[in-house]
């Protein structure tokens, strides 16, 4: 039985670097979140600051020359034990069977995800024979209830279909009835919704909430889009340079940030009460080059309240400013 106080996944100082000719990345660099049954988590930052090599971290799916080079991830089984998914070997039968199985994956783009010369149909049955001991024509049943579950019409012919037959949207539909197919007990989207109009994308977002609900799973959402999590998630982490430097409750977040990365990236939303014509904010500078990583704080060249010769010299850790609330920067201590 799974314990509701515990969490559902526990990362602890999560190191994952690539290694090749010209130096070493660290792609993340000491991650520490938690994401609890049920709840979603988002997973915030600009393209570069390691929320997806996180993602694959989990997953065990890290290409070379990338590995996992410290730190714990702690997934609690459905039969109350708990797995270290470092230890496992990425390739075992046990990361497999977790891959798919305790862990959906939905990915941004749906169209590469799909195998172009298989049928839909083919590659959802595949799923649920890979960790199901069920009949061929029992997994089909299945992968058409799955395809009707995420509102697909006409599930039993468009299970025989290819994936460059269906929509953007009912592509995006089908890679959330493969991910759901085994039941995961927590699904990790990767912008999900980030190839898709608006329209498909709040569909889309819909959808989530609702299997959500009808299956009490936890969703680990991670997006560069704010106003995706401030609509979705439950706990914000968010990341720059593979370092979390703040998380908390998604309100706490959003209406009182600490962290100037924060702050930055909520400034650069649209608001609907902005004045016409008017600039929108940005960060001024761009993420720095891997192998330049900056000294001290990591945002410190983007900073507009860095300290001289604190800043630049000394590395914030991730502290406790409230209750389930933890930044790290100079300013909160
Ligand atoms: Fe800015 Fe210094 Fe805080 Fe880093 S530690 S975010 S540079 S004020």
């Amino acid at each position: 039985m799974q314990n509701e106080t515990r969490p559902l996944l526990s990362v602890r100082n999560l190191r994952t670097s690539f290694f090749q000719d010209e130096g070493t990345t660290q792609a993340v660099d000491g991650a520490s979140f938690d994401v609890s049954p049920g709840k979603t988590l988002g997973i915030v930052g600009e393209s570069g600051c390691g929320k997806s090599v996180t993602a694959q971290s989990i997953l065990r799916i890290v290409d070379r020359p990338g590995r996992i080079v410290a730190g714990e991830i702690v997934l609690s089984r459905a039969d109350g034990s708990q797995t270290d998914l470092v230890k496992l070997d990425p390739n075992g039968r046990e990361m497999r069977s977790i891959r798919g199985g305790d862990i959906g994956l939905v990915f941004q783009e749906p169209m590469t995800s799909f195998s172009p010369v298989h049928t839909i149909g083919a590659q959802l049955i595949e799923a649920v024979l890979l960790h199901n001991a069920v009949s061929k024509k029992e997994a089909r049943h299945r992968g058409i209830e799955a395809l009707r579950s995420v509102g697909i019409p006409k599930p039993e012919r468009r299970i025989d279909e290819y994936s460059f037959e269906l929509s953007g949207g009912l592509r995006q539909r089908a890679m959330i009835a493969v991910a759901l197919s085994c039941d995961p007990r927590l699904l990790i989207a990767d912008e999900p919704t980030t190839a898709l109009d608006v329209t498909t994308q709040a569909q889309i977002l819909d959808l989530l909430r609702k299997l959500q609900r009808e299956r009490g799973m936890a969703i680990m959402l991670i997006t560069h889009n704010l106003g995706v999590v401030a609509e979705m998630a439950d706990d914000v982490v968010v990341m720059y340079l593979g370092r979390v430097v703040e998380q908390g409750k998604v309100d706490d977040i959003f209406h009182d940030p600490k962290h100037p990365y924060t702050k930055a990236l909520l400034q650069s939303i649209p608001s609907i009460d902005a004045v016409p014509r008017l600039k929108l904010a940005t960060i001024s500078g761009s993420i720095p080059h891997p192998f330049n990583r900056p000294t001290g704080c990591p945002f410190h060249p983007r900073c507009v309240s860095a300290i001289a010769g604190r800043c630049d010299t000394e590395v914030p850790q991730l502290q406790a400013v409230g209750e389930g609330r933890t930044v790290s920067c100079f300013l909160c201590q």
